[in-house]
């Protein structure tokens, strides 16, 4: 029976729903607002009481402002559940540190947080969802983290209300918990204000000052408030669902979105107390025990999307809309028949705000230098602002964070994704109401899609290109045969708010064969595309990569600086090099072409002086070039990032015929001596001129072509007719990432991030040992002191599907996870990526790594596994000079 008492509307009919009776003391009210300040954070939910405390043990004196009173937002009424598996690493180590951090405090503050142990479950109803399970439970053992998988009967016997006939299985988890959001800000801030920080209510921000400053950017000098204005260089956007509002302070545009988020609570359920909260993901559902009661709220698929949340919504919720909550009141009752009888004894909908790939929003603004964010917590702002805010004070106080956070990172979105509200929306939409889905490897999102398409797109999905999206990009994953075509249509919300669904449903369909945890449908196709590259000529399309010179003045001093390896090379190179933080941690990986003054074109432009040729990767693109950009800031370099992505697109030819083919289409002598490995070259195809280079991320003899778009599709004709004598193949990203996997080559923000350094990636010959670059002196010392991790690969004998995140065994112990799987088509095995560290902290010899058995241990169970230090693909660079005759080189496992 769904039968509802609507009463709770405000904060004091909550007195007891939680353990804080108290509430808070009045903060600043009687001492009058500081004229400067070293950091602003604005917002006292829990995202701000956090950061604000995090600050403080960075020995920072910050001010926190608040609107209203503290935890009014969106904390005050949260579930306070807090879980400790999730399907990535940086995801699990937050958590991680969440109760870490929570264990602390309640000493540090002496203070009660209320965090209850009562352990989680989570239920599978499907046998694949177990299975994602298995892949959460074998990461965790690498974080220790450990849960236990159970049999629908053992896991009632741990929460009896369950029904062990409703589901296939399920994953215990002991540590979780919950806590109570309150008593939790309240000994953040009881600690933080200990440490030197101070807090005022009722002190909203109104205007933030800002002044231009060079490079395109702006910098902060002040916050306004309804008490004063208070000089700073450093804000904390913690602003929850106002967050985009006081980024319009400065002009800015925030990928955030309010929406409705609920919860009820039933009346008396025998059992109830003794219960572990639990987590259906396949029903959407979530549950704790409150008292005698359960707490239960989950997703639905038509959420009530806010345009904002008004100003003096304090302590306030929605009314409930039964309706919407239908659907998962019977999940509920079907896990758990008990609840039929039980009915609710009261509702929560508050507003809570959600981001297009369902990860917050954290660190510096790209053009706004001091703005930093702490907002888009996706209904998960309890259990990850612990982590989250300690990563922010690192951010703050040290330049960058200390874990690889890519995903949480605003620079993840570019400057057009983020102004366009229909784009955030509908992928906001679509990331809230997947939330408990399986998370596939190669799931794509289907909202917000062909936001952005290059001059080839029509030609690559007519020739039966299935699409995949980089930033925003779309660009071709695979190839479907048969003169098949799977165009992606727009966004039918899912038949949701009264859309009508999409009648052509072939992408989906495509889609369907990549959702598995096992090897996917498409695998031969990807196979057929790889082997072509491998033994024939093919095809990609790179057009997503970002493009840009580097001009100016200072360029050439500007690129020693930025980058590792030496730039001072004949015009025309093209090198492959890093560029890292002051920490010694890799921020990018990219080519860089030196230039000599062109004729004027946009592959060859007018210099004075040097200048570069610049190409990241497809998704990290906007990361790199912000980093780039604020380094010339930092360092008040004359010279300036033009970005050209969309002016230039790239096809790359890779494989043995890739020479004659591009031959058969340009004067340009292709030979070695004319057009040597690393060159590049302004030829004519067409009669047009595009920069050509002889590069190759797939390990083959291979040429990009960088053409200006209008000469796009005429260059992309020719070079498929004349193909058609090549017997040339259309190949995509999944074959390029396996095939450069196989060959080694490394991947930013998976093989190379920031808590990477290139002497623990390998990449050391990529460090030059002259001169001065950002990140030397760390580079240096770590040559000289050893490392503590090394970047390793391995293949397996049995044939399983890898896709990162399997744990890595030496013997008896855990030491690593893979960051990256795939499949190696012609090593033909499964090939891995990963770390490998010492399982007692020690610095890292060849010989420890030559030594002992290893294993790859996937969804819960261990193969025999292979360690190289490098690929053993090609490792002498045979094929990248043209050199067939010797097609496979062995190496041995320890040789470098
Ligand atoms: C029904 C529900 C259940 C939830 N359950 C859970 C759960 O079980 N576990 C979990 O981890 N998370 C849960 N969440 C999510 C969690 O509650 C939120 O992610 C978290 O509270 C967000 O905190 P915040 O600090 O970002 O925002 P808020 O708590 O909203 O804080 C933002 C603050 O900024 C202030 N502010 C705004 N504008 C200004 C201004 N101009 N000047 C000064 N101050 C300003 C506001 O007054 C407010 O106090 C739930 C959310 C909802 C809605």
């Amino acid at each position: 029976m769904f039968n509802i008492r609507n009463g709770l509307k405000n904060r004091s009919d909550f007195i007891g729903l939680f353990a804080n009776k108290n509430g808070f003391r009045s903060y600043g009210s009687n001492i009058s607002l500081p004229r400067q300040a070293d950091v602003v954070v604005i917002g006292g939910g829990i995202a701000g009481c956090s950061a604000f405390y995090q600050l403080t043990k960075r020995g920072i004196k910050p001010i926190l402002v608040e609107g209203n009173k503290l935890t009014n937002g969106s904390t005050w009424h949260s579930g306070g559940l807090i879980w400790s598996l999730r399907p990535n690493d940086t995801d699990t180590e937050l958590l991680r540190r969440t109760k870490e951090i929570i264990r602390d405090l309640e000493k540090e503050s002496g203070e009660s947080l209320g965090f209850i142990n009562n352990g989680g479950i989570f239920i599978a109803r499907t046998a694949e969802r177990l299975e994602e399970y298995k892949r959460l439970h074998t990461l965790g053992h690498y974080f220790n983290v450990h849960s236990r998988l159970l049999s629908p009967k053992e896991a009632q016997q741990i929460c009896p209300i369950l029904d062990p006939k409703a589901f296939y299985g399920a994953l215990y988890s002991p540590p979780d918990g919950y806590i109570d959001p309150t008593l939790y800000c309240n000994a953040l801030i009881k600690a933080a204000v200990a440490n030197g920080g101070q807090v005022f209510e009722n002190t909203r921000v109104t205007k933030i000052h800002t002044e231009e400053a060079i490079q395109g950017l702006k910098k902060i000098v002040g916050v306004e408030t309804v008490n004063g204005t208070i000089k700073t260089g450093r804000v904390v956007n913690a602003a929850g669902a106002w967050g985009r509002k006081v980024a319009n302070m400065v002009g800015i545009e925030i990928p955030t979105t309010p929406i409705k988020h609920c919860y009820v609570i039933t009346n008396n359920v025998e059992g109830a107390k003794d219960c572990t909260s639990i987590r259906c993901h396949d029903s959407s559902l979530y549950f704790r025990p409150q008292g005698d009661s359960i707490l239960f709220g989950g997703y639905e698929a038509n959420p009530d999307i806010l345009k904002e949340v008004p100003d003096d919504f304090n302590f306030s919720l929605f009314e409930f809309d039964k309706s919407k909550f239908e659907p998962l009141w019977n999940n509920a009752v079907n896990l758990c028949p008990v609840l039929e009888t039980a009915g609710i004894k009261s509702d929560v909908c508050g507003p809570e705000t959600f981001t297009p790939d369902h990860k917050p929003v954290l660190g510096e603004d790209p053009i706004v230098v001091g703005m930093y964010y702490s907002v888009g917590y996706n209904s998960l702002g309890v259990m990850l602002s612990g982590g989250c805010s300690e990563q922010l004070s690192y951010w703050i106080t040290e330049g960058r964070p200390n874990l690889d956070m890519h995903a949480y990172d605003i620079r993840r979105f570019s400057q057009r994704q983020k102004p366009d509200r229909a784009w955030v929306t509908e992928t906001t939409h679509e990331s809230y109401s997947k939330t408990y889905s399986i998370v596939y490897p190669h799931d794509q999102r289907l909202s917000g899609r062909n936001f952005r398409i290059d001059p080839f797109h029509e030609h690559l999905v007519a020739n039966g290109a299935v699409m995949e999206e980089a930033l925003g990009w779309e660009r071709p994953a695979y190839f479907i045969t048969d003169d098949r075509t799977a165009p992606v249509r727009g966004y039918d919300w899912y038949g949701n708010y009264d859309h009508v669904r999409n009648t052509d449903q072939r992408y989906e369909k495509e889609l369907e064969k990549d959702l598995t945890l096992d090897f996917s449908k498409n695998h031969d196709l990807i196979k057929g595309e790889a082997l072509a590259t491998r033994t024939n000529v093919t095809l990609f399309n790179l057009s997503c990569y970002t493009k840009m010179y580097l001009t100016g003045p200072d360029a050439e001093q500007a690129a020693d600086w930025l980058f590792t390896t030496n730039l001072s090379q004949q015009p025309g190179k093209v090198s492959y090099t890093l560029s890292l933080n002051s920490k010694g941690g890799i921020e990018s990986d990219v080519t860089v072409t030196t230039l000599e003054e062109g004729g004027g074109t946009l592959v060859g432009p007018i210099l004075k002086g040097k200048g570069y040729y610049i190409v990241a990767g497809g998704q990290s693109g906007y990361q790199t070039k912000s980093h780039l950009r604020k380094q010339l800031y930092k360092k008040n370099f004359k010279s300036r990032i033009s970005e050209i992505t969309e002016r230039l697109g790239i096809l790359s030819i890779q494989g043995p015929k890739s020479g004659e083919l591009l031959q058969s289409i340009t004067e340009y002598p292709i030979t070695d001596e004319k057009f040597p490995l690393g060159m590049s070259h302004i030829i004519k195809i067409n009669g047009h001129s595009c920069r050509a280079m002889r590069i190759s991320y797939v390990g083959e003899l291979g040429f990009e072509i960088h053409i200006p778009f209008a000469h796009c599709v005429a260059t992309y004709h020719k070079i498929v007719e004349a193909g058609r004598g090549f017997d040339l193949k259309h190949a995509g990203f999944r074959a390029l990432d396996s095939l450069s996997m196989e060959k080694g080559y490394h991947l930013q923000n998976k093989d190379i991030r920031i808590d990477d350094n290139p002497v623990e990636a390998g990449l050391e010959r990529f460090c030059r040992k002259d001169g001065q670059y950002q990140g030397k002196s760390v580079v240096e010392k770590v040559k000289q002191e050893g490392i503590k991790k090394r970047w390793c690969f391995f293949t397996l004998q049995d044939n399983v599907a890898l896709y990162g995140f399997e744990t890595i065994w030496r013997d008896d112990a855990i030491v690593g996870y893979l960051r990256r799987g795939d499949y190696g088509f012609s090593l033909d095995s499964p090939i891995g990526i990963g770390y490998v560290t010492h399982p007692k902290g020690k610095v890292l010899e060849d010989e420890f790594l030559k030594t002992g058995e290893y294993h790859i241990e996937v969804k819960d169970k261990k193969y025999p596994a292979t360690l190289y230090l490098r690929s053993p693909f090609d490792p002498t660079n045979q094929r990248l000079f043209g050199r067939y005759e010797n097609q496979f080189e062995e190496q041995s496992h320890f040789e470098d």
